[in-house]
């Protein structure tokens, strides 16, 4: 389908091609068994300006968009999406200070960020708050000059290789979630370690692990926006990010529904290619449709928060449910194409189908993300009344 496409997110989406096809795929399946950090890649990516996409030109970045920044995720998933996870964190990661940082903030911490330097990660979850994030219990208690940060955040991507943390943390415990506000720490920072690693089903060359904070002190400048402003800014951000997921889940997709019609050419069965067969060809076909139903609604989600649509909450969690469910159901059927090759893990769809299910969990749970959209809709119809 033709989306018109920018001669910019035209040359974008060739180049992470380019780069995914020639430097990721040979090695990741080796990325995935040793659940390694593609720190090798990750400086490709910088060298070949990928960071800037997503970083305002500024700050030594491209000023690309939302759509921008869903090609390059959506090229990297294509391959290889625990690869792509690590540069999206690291969007993900700075995005509260695009949106809400200060001046000097910005001018500190965006740079070095386009220029690949640093690696940044954003930290809500909790082992007792995940999509009740409002439960956090991490406070940050103010002190002369600054604040004192104690707790765990859980799951948290990037940790342990970005240098810069967004982090939410109650300055206010007796007003809850309106009491909560978000933080820049820096790797470095006294008081903040790093816990266990997880191992995970899939997107294993992405790193995920526990931030500990013991009375970590950060200066009052690491405040971002204002106290009480943390949940404000960590729906902005999502509402940011979400497409990005949506992407992610596209690039799996296309990289299953790929893998399954050039298998479906070759496998003989009963004397003919597989491709011949009417009940591949329905399978092939529908995965084609909502291949490209998901990714319409990814780049038309994208594009209305480039021009500034008033309220993207609705959208970008109707893009994430949709595309994820989409992955899931494409990677699945490409196993099924595959047969018995495709439960090894010599055959690329196994990972897939491994890494497609976190898209459903991850920044709002589908169950969640539904139950905004249908409250979306309840406040719609009550307006309307
Ligand atoms: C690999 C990985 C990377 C991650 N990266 C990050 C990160 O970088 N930063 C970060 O802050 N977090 C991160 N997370 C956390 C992630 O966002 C949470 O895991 C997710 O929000 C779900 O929370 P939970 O795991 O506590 O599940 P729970 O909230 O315990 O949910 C369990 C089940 O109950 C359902 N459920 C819960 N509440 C409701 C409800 N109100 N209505 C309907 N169903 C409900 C859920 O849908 C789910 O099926 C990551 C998680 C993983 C696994």
């Amino acid at each position: 389908m033709e989306y018109f496409l920018t001669e910019q997110q035209q040359e974008i989406k060739k180049l992470v091609r380019t780069i995914a096809e020639e430097k990721i795929l040979p090695v990741r399946a080796e990325l995935d068994e040793k659940e390694e950090f593609p720190w090798e890649i990750m400086k490709y990516l910088a060298a070949s300006d990928i960071f800037r996409v997503f970083i305002p030109e500024k700050y030594e970045g491209l000023g690309g968009g939302c759509l921008d920044l869903c090609l390059v995720i959506e090229e990297l998933s294509r391959v290889c999406s625990g690869v792509a996870l690590c540069y999206a964190a690291t969007s993900l990661g700075t995005e509260a200070l695009i949106l809400y940082g200060s001046e000097e903030q910005k001018q500190k911490y965006l740079p070095d960020v386009a220029v690949g330097k640093k690696l940044a990660a954003f930290a809500v979850t909790e082992a007792t708050a995940g999509s009740d994030a409002g439960a956090i219990k991490t406070t940050a208690r103010r002190e002369k000059g600054g604040y004192v940060i104690n707790g765990t955040k859980q799951f948290i991507s990037n940790a342990g290789e970005a240098e810069i943390y967004t982090v939410i943390a109650l300055t206010d415990k007796a007003r809850g979630a309106r009491g909560a506000s978000a933080f820049i720490v820096e790797k470095d920072t006294p008081g903040f370690s790093f816990g266990r690693k997880e191992k995970k089903m899939g997107i294993r060359a992405s790193a995920t692990r526990e931030l500990v904070f013991e009375d970590c002190f950060v200066p009052e400048e690491n405040l971002i926006g204002r106290e009480g402003m943390g949940f404000i800014i960590t729906l902005k951000v999502f509402d940011q990010s979400r497409p990005g997921i949506g992407a992610q889940a596209v690039g799996i997709a296309q990289g299953a529904l790929e893998a399954a019609v050039d298998y479906a050419r070759q496998r003989i069965q009963f004397g003919h290619p597989i491709i011949a067969l009417p009940a591949i060809q329905i399978k092939l076909a529908d995965m084609a449709i909502q291949v490209e139903a998901a990714r319409a609604l990814t780049y038309a989600v994208a594009r209305t928060i480039d021009s500034g649509g008033k309220s993207s909450t609705e959208e970008s969690a109707m893009v994430k449910v949709f595309a994820s469910d989409v992955a899931m159901k494409v990677t699945t059927e490409a196993v099924q194409v595959f047969g018995g090759l495709g439960y090894m893990r010599d055959y690329p769809v196994e990972k897939m189908m491994r890494d497609a299910k976190i898209t459903q969990i991850y920044e709002g749970t589908n169950e969640v993300l539904r139950e905004t959209i249908a409250l979306e809709l309840r406040k719609r119809k009550a307006r309307q009344d």
